[in-house]
């Protein structure tokens, strides 16, 4: 897996509050009965634990700028990182028109979705350890996360974690937390965060080619644990009945069956796909969408992945 130091942002999770409940959301936004709002103190030592790091810093929630102190919030991004590093994901919204100059002030990169038209996101709490039960397969899937090699470490108020969707299931299920936000944690490599993957990857679909459903969806596909955690969890969106069991047997003929599959979309779309998402291009980001690439061919090269190497080359865009 991609070490921390290599991944190309580190996301501040300041809230999980947004209006939107889109459904497959990576921070399980339906899911929370009481969504939380970071204290600043917090924040700040977010952001201190970052000193030394010269990626990105992420803002993200939820929705940010729902936060009640967001002025103050992005007075901190910018005492401690310098704009050209600093990157907001807001879905927009009326604090976000409020905000606006500010936000150009403090971000350099704007990932701005404000979700129009339905995009399409992959269910992510099927869990792999319930529909493979060949051990092989599972690692393999899980190793080689589409997600973690090309999303984000996050900091959650839970702790440090090596990705976004292991601090939501932290989260969620009321894991013990992530690591210390002491200066350096992002300097970890795979066997330094082998815990976390251990902890959290089983419960995740994310590495498997269910493919993409509308967020528009009223529903969630579930596996049938992770549906009893969510009940544990008084998941408002499992109180509306809105969770589908997922049980289906997965093997390895399945999966090839699965991403040849003409219905299967592709997670390269990833943050690509829809005309209301987009990046605005600062050179930081330029390079490390350039470094992504060159990461990905080398990646489709030593697994002998021909069909993503192509697809790689051709589309210049990632798998
Ligand atoms: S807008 Fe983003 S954070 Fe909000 S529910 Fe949708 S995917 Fe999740
Ligand atoms: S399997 Fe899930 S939790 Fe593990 S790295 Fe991939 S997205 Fe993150």
């Amino acid at each position: 897996m991609k070490p921390i130091y290599d991944a190309w942002l580190i996301q501040i999770e300041i809230t999980n509050a947004c209006g939107k409940k889109c459904a497959y959301c990576t921070r399980a936004v339906p899911h929370f009965k009481n969504p939380y709002f970071a204290e600043m103190t917090f924040i700040e030592s977010a952001l201190q634990s970052l000193r030394g790091w010269k990626r990105g810093v992420g803002c993200m929630g939820g929705e940010p700028t729902l936060h009640p102190e967001f002025k103050k919030i992005c007075s901190l991004y910018r005492n401690y990182f310098p704009k050209k590093q600093c990157g907001i994901f807001t879905s927009g919204g009326p604090l976000y028109e409020k905000y606006k100059n500010l936000i150009n002030e403090t971000f350099g990169t704007i990932h701005y979705h404000n979700h129009a038209t339905p995009s399409y996101h992959q269910p992510i709490m099927v869990a792999s350890e319930e529909i493979i039960s060949d051990t092989a397969l599972r690692n393999e899937l899980i190793r080689d996360c589409w997600l973690q090699r090309k999303w984000c470490p996050a900091i959650s108020k839970k702790g440090c974690f090596f990705c976004e969707v292991a601090a939501t299931f932290d989260l969620l299920f009321d894991g013990p937390g992530g690591y210390r936000m002491e200066p350096g944690w992002w300097k970890k490599k795979e066997a330094e965060f082998s815990d976390q993957v251990e902890r959290y990857c089983r419960l995740c679909s994310v590495p498997i080619p269910l493919g993409s459903f509308p967020d528009t969806n009223p529903y969630d596909y579930v596996s049938p644990g992770n549906a009893e955690r969510l009940l544990k969890a008084q998941s408002p969106l499992a109180a509306r009945n809105g969770l589908r069991i997922f049980n289906k047997t997965i093997t390895r003929e399945k999966i090839r069956e699965l991403r040849n599959s003409p219905l299967y979309r592709d997670p390269g779309h990833y943050g690509q796909r829809d005309k209301t998402n987009f990046f605005r291009k600062s050179p930081l980001i330029l390079k490390i969408k350039t470094n992504n690439i060159k990461h990905e061919i080398v990646h489709c090269l030593k697994t002998g992945d021909l069909r993503g190497f192509f697809r790689t080359l051709k589309s210049g865009s990632l798998r």
